[in-house]
């Protein structure tokens, strides 16, 4: 009897398990909505971390003078200044550069670290001139995006609550990262103050809110995934009459976290188990750029097992967890030649997987069933956020223009990802109101919005 037959029931029981229909993305938006809801009410409420910025005032297009943001977030970081002219020239210059931080920077200490990012700081700071001129009597300001968990304090304080992705340096956990910074620029005797700190998302919601007035939402898919948006400070139970000026703050909800009816497989639960952070970051694990790859692999690997898809054995390198990436499996549904010669050659190069035309056509066919699964559920999700909102304001977001502004490689990259993501937000609002809902990609918007953060919330103002 051949084994062959045994893959297609494998694809079969996947799509059904991925399967996404209408009912089930209402319940993951309505179960987003309430959610929220509960991380607003009190720390710990709820999957949703639901965490104050500080940031109170959002870019207006008014703001001028010499900016800079640093943003660490992974094995680099990235410098960047830009001259700001107001409403009328708007951003008159920038520049940037990225420094790759050392191995042995990433495991050693807090000092050590910081001293390394300083003086790279340092360094760009000195090569100022041309457009970029700073005010006599001024230090230069800087926003400071740095995208690991932080227990925020101020817009300009917060502490470490653990280092992530890789890092583990020594003597940073428990303590006010922005103090590590502005103490590691004193000792290379720079002349800069942190005046924002500020996670990605925030970030890319400032910098996007800077060309619009309507942007309300903003959301990183990229290696993890985040969202935040304008929320009214009256609508924060766990608030306790803390006022901003504005009425308005941004919340950074870490929706990674969230759990609550995804249609997860047997696949996804082993990755889990697999992983460095097990029952945690569920819908991180589902949506993001790190683990689409991954659970394709999984797929692939257990239609190696149970059929001869893929030959008589097991290839040896598609067991090795992460060898196919998010970018591998885009790069496959991008073929639309007849042969699938690209989907083949990406298999045996990554996985060291030797296939036929009707393998290859299954390899994508899992492909698209975990980038459609991902994409609506993340649609879902944006759609559960718009609709918090609007239940406490009526006519504030479905009423009106709306924009959600997306950044994130995987967003970026993946056109598939990007359509199903839309079609949900469509299939969800009915087209009507999804006429008014823009999702738009705001590229790197999140550097220029550190800046403009530390331009708003500037000392001198
Ligand atoms: P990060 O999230 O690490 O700060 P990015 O926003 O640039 O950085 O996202 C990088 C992630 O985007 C990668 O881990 C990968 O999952 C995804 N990605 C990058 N390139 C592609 C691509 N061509 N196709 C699909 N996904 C991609």
């Amino acid at each position: 009897r051949s084994r062959e037959l045994t893959a297609t029931p494998i694809l079969t029981k996947l799509q059904k398990d991925c399967a996404t229909p209408l009912p089930l993305l209402r319940h993951v938006a309505d179960a987003m909505a309430s959610d929220m809801r509960a991380g607003l009410s009190a720390d710990g409420g709820s999957d949703l971390k639901m965490i104050l910025s500080y940031v109170d005032s959002l870019p207006s297009g008014n703001e001028k003078g010499l900016f800079y943001a640093l943003d660490l977030g992974g094995t680099n970081f990235r410098v960047l200044r830009v001259q700001l002219g107001g409403k009328e020239e708007r951003v008159i210059a920038t520049e940037f550069e990225q420094v790759s931080i050392p191995q042995d920077f990433m495991f050693g200490t807090s000092e050590k670290l910081f001293d390394f990012i300083a003086s790279g700081l340092a360094k760009f700071a000195q090569n100022e001139g041309g457009k970029f001129h700073l005010p006599s009597g001024r230090i230069r300001e800087i926003g400071f995006t740095f995208s690991f968990p932080v227990k925020q304090t101020s817009i300009d304080s917060g502490i470490l609550i653990k280092w992530t992705k890789g890092f583990a340096v020594s003597g940073t956990a428990g303590r006010d990262v922005v103090a590590c910074l502005n103490e590691a620029m004193e000792r290379q005797g720079l002349d800069m103050r942190v005046s924002a700190l500020v996670n990605d998302s925030v970030g890319t919601l400032a910098g996007a809110r800077y060309w619009d007035d309507d942007v309300m939402v903003a959301v990183i898919l990229g290696t993890g995934t985040n969202a935040c948006y304008v929320e009214r400070l009256a609508a924060i139970p766990k608030l306790q009459g803390q006022m901003s000026s504005t009425g308005e703050t941004i919340i950074n909800t870490e929706w990674g976290a969230f759990s609550n009816g995804l249609p997860l497989t047997v696949y996804d639960r082993e990755m889990d188990n697999a992983s460095i952070n097990p029952g945690e970051q569920i819908f991180e694990k589902t949506i993001s750029g790190m683990y689409l790859g991954e659970i394709v692999r999984r797929v692939l690997l257990k239609m190696a097992e149970d059929s001869d898809l893929f030959g008589a054995s097991v290839p040896a390198k598609l067991a090795a967890p992460h060898v196919l990436r998010t970018p591998d499996i885009c790069a496959m549904q991008q073929d639309n030649s007849d042969d699938l010669q690209a989907v083949g050659s990406i298999l045996y190069n990554v996985a060291g997987v030797e296939s036929n035309l009707r393998a290859r056509s299954i390899v994508v066919e899992v492909c698209d069933t975990i980038v459609q699964r991902g994409g609506r559920l993340a649609g879902a999700g944006i759609v559960g956020i718009l609709q918090k909102m609007e239940e406490d304001s009526k006519g504030l977001i479905f009423g009106k223009r709306t924009v959600v502004a997306m950044d994130g490689g995987l967003y970026e990259n993946y056109p598939q990802y990007r359509e199903y993501l839309q079609g949900a937000v469509t299939d969800l609002l009915g087209t009507d109101i999804s006429n008014n809902v823009i999702i738009e990609h705001s590229k790197d918007g999140s550097g220029i919005g550190a800046a403009l953060l530390a331009a708003s919330n500037s000392k001198y103002e």
